[in-house]
């Protein structure tokens, strides 16, 4: 076993190793103990209905906040902590903070909304993931109905049946499914009609160019029709101008999440940001007064 080691070991440093493995080692290193030492934190990232003006819900968006680097966000270590496995423990360490987070929000009084926890292809895999999902519920008091899962068409595609299965599971419990990044995946529509599901979010991708390129606009639309032709909610991702954001109300999409609206927010801007919202309410056109 250790000779094995040895050998790992011995062809990690061989001289072709770059800069960047260099920097993935020690990361994954500091990774390891950043759970105990309660290095990671949530952001969250407000939800707008286009058609009722509500916050619906806000996307938990885990930071990891490192004594020497500073905050880094998850692109940079949610890969890493797939591959060395720690995604598990981490996953959960979100899905418990989220909903226990939401359920303060709302004994403290804000309009109920729904958390938004995004899955990880190995933490999706795991057998017991609606069973870790229902004690958390249980444990945070949450009703499942305030939570909703995001999960990306690759983690939907990578064995079929067995996400039907386990979606289903999660569905039956009253938990809301979103699939996240919608359109650069590789999922076939055949095989979308058999998810349960409640939401499509449209990736920022489309999103950026809809109004100034005509195919852009008409996946957009495209996607807008098919959501609703299956009974499901459409939300744009990745609205940064009041431009998206009115050809997006013109072409019926249910919803609305990006820096236009709100940046993900660390917990406590939350309950300002919704309190304002409460108070004046969001219709289209006092968005867009507002922004002039
Ligand atoms: P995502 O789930 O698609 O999340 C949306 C990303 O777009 C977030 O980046 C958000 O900050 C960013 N964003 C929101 N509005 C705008 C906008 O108007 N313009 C632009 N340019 N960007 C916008 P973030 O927080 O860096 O997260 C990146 C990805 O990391 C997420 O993409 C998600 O796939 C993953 N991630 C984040 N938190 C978690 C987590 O707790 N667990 C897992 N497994 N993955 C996570
Ligand atoms: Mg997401
Ligand atoms: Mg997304
Ligand atoms: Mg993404």
């Amino acid at each position: 076993r250790a000779k094995q080691q040895g050998k790992d070991n011995f062809q990690l440093y061989t001289p072709e190793m770059n800069k960047k493995a260099l920097e993935q080692l020690v990361l994954a290193n500091h990774l390891h103990k950043a759970l105990n030492r309660d290095e990671f934190l949530l952001h969250y990232q407000p939800q707008l209905n286009l058609k009722t003006g509500q916050i619906v819900a806000l996307e938990a968006l885990i930071r990891w906040q490192h004594p020497e680097l500073g905050l880094v966000p998850p692109d940079q270590f949610i890969p890493l902590a797939e591959e060395t496995g720690l995604i598990g423990a981490i996953g959960e360490w979100v899905l418990q903070t989220a909903c226990t987070q939401n359920r303060a929000w709302q004994l403290a009084g804000l309009p109920p909304m729904r958390i938004a926890v995004n899955l990880s292809a190995r933490q999706f895999q795991q057998k017991r993931l609606s069973k870790t999902i229902a004690r958390v519920l249980a444990e945070t008091g949450l009703d499942p109905s305030y939570l909703e899962v995001e999960i990306t068409e690759s983690i939907a595609m990578y064995d079929v049946n067995f996400t039907i299965c386990i979606l289903q599971e999660l569905q039956d419990m009253g938990v809301y499914i979103a699939m996240d990044d919608f359109g650069t995946g590789y999922s076939s529509l055949a095989t979308l009609r058999r998810f349960p599901l409640h939401t499509l979010k449209v990736a920022r991708e489309f999103v950026n160019d809809i109004t100034t390129d005509q195919k852009d606009a008409a996946i957009i639309k495209s996607i807008v029709a098919l959501g609703h032709g299956l009974e499901l909610n459409v939300i744009a991702e990745g609205v940064e101008t009041l431009e998206q954001l009115k050809f997006l109300h013109a072409v019926q999409c249910d919803g609305m999440q990006g820096y236009l609206f709100s940046q993900p927010l660390a917990a406590d801007a939350v309950t300002q940001f919704c309190q304002q919202q409460s108070a004046g309410g969001i219709s289209l056109s006092n968005f867009s007064q507002k922004l002039e």
